[in-house]
């Protein structure tokens, strides 16, 4: 039978410890392009969003350190879904 254990990639930032793996999911109809979780992705440090014809993109999904930070940042609620990024499957935004 094959295991189904699954390696998970820890990186430690702020102080805490997260699990890396997801990236956002940004709703491109709630997405109103005001830029506040590109803006504050890049001041933490993992700048993973570009704005890309007024909604937000996830343009560098392997800096991603799945802490959720873009989640709290957005006023629409457009990011309400984190989902494991898979190289060989890219989400549309790339
Ligand atoms: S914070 Fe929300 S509404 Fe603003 S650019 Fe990002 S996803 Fe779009």
């Amino acid at each position: 039978m094959a295991s189904k254990e699954k390696k998970v990639e820890i990186v430690e930032a702020f102080g805490r410890q997260f699990v890396k793996g997801n990236i956002p999911e940004i709703n491109g109809v709630r997405c109103m392009g005001c830029g506040h979780c590109v803006q504050l992705c890049k001041k933490l440090g993992p700048n993973v969003f570009d704005l890309i014809d007024g909604i937000a993109k996830v343009t560098r999904p392997e800096n991603c350190i799945s802490d959720g930070a873009c989640m709290m940042a957005c006023p629409t609620k457009a990011i309400f879904l984190m989902s494991l990024y898979d190289p060989s499957s890219p989400p549309n935004a790339l």
